[in-house]
Formats: structure tokens, sequence, C-alpha cells
């Protein structure tokens, strides 16, 4: 999943290729401290600036990422998702994305209040909603503080690439990805939020994957190639609305899909896949990394081609509107926020704390403020969410 993120996603990763769409739309689109400056200028500034960053691009060896605000690129993106849709994106509570669990069977029929899909019934991870995660993609903004880790760490970054050393290079991503999780909550499964071992495990392999695909050489050659694709992309239209050409576009889109299956290839060898922390099938951890590419280039395209790469991604989702359903109210043992639990289901993820709950054995009554508890699956003993007493539960 972290193999395409823009900036800011792919923040710590070498991001050869990718940060270039994103840089150029900053130029192309404005942004930061260029923007006013643009909007003076008209047009004929603008070309002249792509231009310019184009050469920038072509004349340079060894871009210096660091030193572009991954927080402004992302609002850029955010903005022209605005622009372009003509609409702010709202979160769209009457629909339920069709998806059936593959651990378990059960049908999705919890509106969800994320992009991360779990079981209403085992609390597996089940589906990745691309429409729930282009609402709100600011929620991958890490600010200032990570930016000024990428700068601190830039320089053995780039030692480590050099020297091969793979040890080092982890170290560094790990670092990284975990300041990342940590400033955007939002940006990942709700489990991270409270459960250090999710966490933790997250973090492994999100630096694993980065460190594969960095040391890989024919990854390396596709990001070579992706990059001179992306060059090639002519813009149509004119400022805020420009578009990517269709048929610059689509060549870029095969590298990238040949680049992702070749890497999906080698940390399916390599073991990683089996270290999601919600031991995700294969098909869904690849459909999480297309949608952070799509996410990223979906503001740039013409709406048929927009239609198309959802539908090439496998992304597009069938939904249906949300039927009501008998729910039990319970109360989840993490936060003691207000669950409701599908009937026979046996664990759950509250989407507030990321705790995984066990529905199947009733709440248990703190006998201290007597306030009404579902345990965290596996767990007999807890910190009361309400008075902080200490509750526990017999053993099951
Ligand atoms: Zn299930
Ligand atoms: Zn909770
Ligand atoms: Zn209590």
């Amino acid at each position: 999943m972290v193999l395409l993120l823009p900036k800011v996603r792919f923040g710590p990763l070498p991001d050869k290729g990718y940060t270039m769409p994103m840089s150029f739309l900053k130029k192309l689109f404005g942004g930061g401290d260029d923007q006013g400056q643009q909007k003076q200028g008209g047009l004929g500034d603008i070309i002249k600036q792509a231009k310019e960053m184009q050469q920038q691009f072509q004349g340079q060896t060894q871009v210096d990422y660091s030193t572009m605000s991954s927080g402004e690129l992302m609002n850029i993106a955010s903005g022209n998702m605005e622009t372009l849709t003509g609409q702010k994106s709202e979160p769209k509570t009457a629909f339920v994305k069709k998806t059936t669990c593959h651990n378990c069977g059960g049908a999705k029929t919890l509106a969800p209040k994320t992009a991360y899909v779990y079981c209403d019934f085992c609390g597996s991870l089940t589906d990745y909603d691309f429409q729930k995660a282009c609402e709100n993609p600011q929620s991958a903004m890490p600010g200032p503080a990570y930016e000024e880790l990428v700068r601190q760490t830039n320089a053995d970054g780039a030692l480590a690439r050099q020297t091969k050393d793979r040890d080092k290079f982890y170290a560094i991503q790990e670092r990284l990805f975990d300041r990342w999780v940590e400033l955007c909550p939002n940006a990942v499964s709700p489990r991270a939020k409270k459960d250090d071992e999710y966490r933790k495990q997250l973090v492994k392999y999100m630096a694993t994957t980065a460190t594969v695909n960095e040391f890989d050489e024919t990854f390396q050659q596709y990001a070579e190639q992706v990059k001179q694709k992306v060059m090639g992309i002519k813009w149509e239209g004119m400022f805020p609305k420009m578009t990517a050409e269709s048929s610059t576009f689509w060549p870029m889109y095969e590298v990238v899909k040949n680049q992702l299956d070749h890497s999906f290839d080698v940390l399916k060898k390599e073991g990683v896949l089996d270290m999601h922390p919600d031991q995700a099938p294969e098909s869904l951890q690849r459909r999480m990394t297309y949608s952070m590419f799509c996410q990223g280039w979906l503001p740039t395209l013409a709406e048929a081609d927009s239609e198309k790469m959802i539908q090439e991604a496998g992304l597009k989702g069938e939904y249906s509107k949300l039927e009501p359903t008998e729910t039990d109210l319970r109360h989840c043992g993490g936060c003691g926020g207000d669950l409701n639990t599908v009937k026979g289901g046996k664990a759950m993820v509250c989407e507030e704390c990321g705790t995984v709950v066990d529905i199947a054995n009733p709440e248990v009554n703190c006998t201290n403020c007597a306030g009404m508890i579902s345990f965290p699956v596996g767990k007999n003993r807890l910190q009361c969410p309400y008075c902080k007493a200490e509750a526990q539960r017999m053993a099951w």
C-alpha cells in the first residue's frame, strides 16, 4: 500500500517519479507562496514556470525532494479535486460499498466511517473504499514536524542508498513511517490509533516495502521509466482546470501497472505481503496501493479518463443504498463509545478508537461505576473507559 503514495504518503520513500506529478502540478496550479504571483501573472507565466520546472527536472540528476512541502502539495491536490468536481466532498453515509468478507463470508451492512472497511461480523479488514478515501485527501498531511524529520534524515538516507546499506535505510524508513502514522492517524486504519502492536506491525510493513522496492533494480528501472513518461505528459485546458492529455497519460499508467505487478511479485516472494497488520489478502493490498496512486492523479484527469482509471485499477466498487439493519447497542471497552452491532456478530472494530471488540460475549458491568463494557477481543482486564478503575471479566 505504500508504493505510489503522493509525496506526503510516500514521503519517506525514494519516490522516483511519483513526486514529479505533484510538484509539477504545484507549479502549474499554484500553491503556497507562489499562488498570488501566478494569479497575477496569468497563463503565460504559468506555462513559463511549467517549462522552467521541466527543464529543472531534465537538467538535474538528483532532485532534492526534501525541500518541497508535502502539506502544500496535498492542499493543492484536494483543492483541485474540488475545483474539478465543482463540489466539496461530503461524507456519503446513505450508501455502502458492497463487500463480502473473505474471512467469514459476512456481507457489510453498517456504513463504515473510514476507507478501511472492517467486517461487521468478524472484524477482518475486508475492503478499502476508494470513494471514502477521496472524501478527505487532507488527512494525509503530516505538516512541518514531519518535513523537518525528512530534512534531518535526508543525507543519511542518500548515503544508505549509495552504500547499499539496507539496514540503515530500513531504520530511517521506520522512523519516518512511525512519525507519519502518528501525525496522520486518519490516513491509516483506525486500528493504529490505540493498538501499539498493530501500529508497530503497520510501520514495519510499510518500511519493509519501501526498503525492498528501493533495493530492487527492476523496480528502480521502472521508476525511471515512469519519470520519463510523466515528463511526456501534455497538459490541456487553462488554469486552474488543467488536465493531463489522455494519450500521454495512459502510457505512464501502463508503466506504473507493470511496476506494481513486478513489485507485488517481489514483495510476495520476500514474505512482505504476509506482514500486513490486518492480514489483508493480496488482492486487497493491491487495490489499496492503486488507490493511493489514483487519488494523486484523479484531480488531473478528464472525466472519461477518471472513470477509466478507477475501473482499470479495480476501484470501481458497487454501492447499494443502506438498508435499515436491526442492530444492538454496545459500548466499546477501549473508548466507551456507542457501538452498533449486527446480530450474530463475533468481533468488530470500533472506528473511533480502533479497538477490536468482542461482541460474541455479553457486556460486563464495571464494578466501580456500573458502566456497560464490551471487552476487547482477547482481553479480560482493562481500565474502565468511564471511571478509569480496573475492570475485569471472567475468562471465557
Ligand atoms: Zn468477516
Ligand atoms: Zn472505541
Ligand atoms: Zn467504570
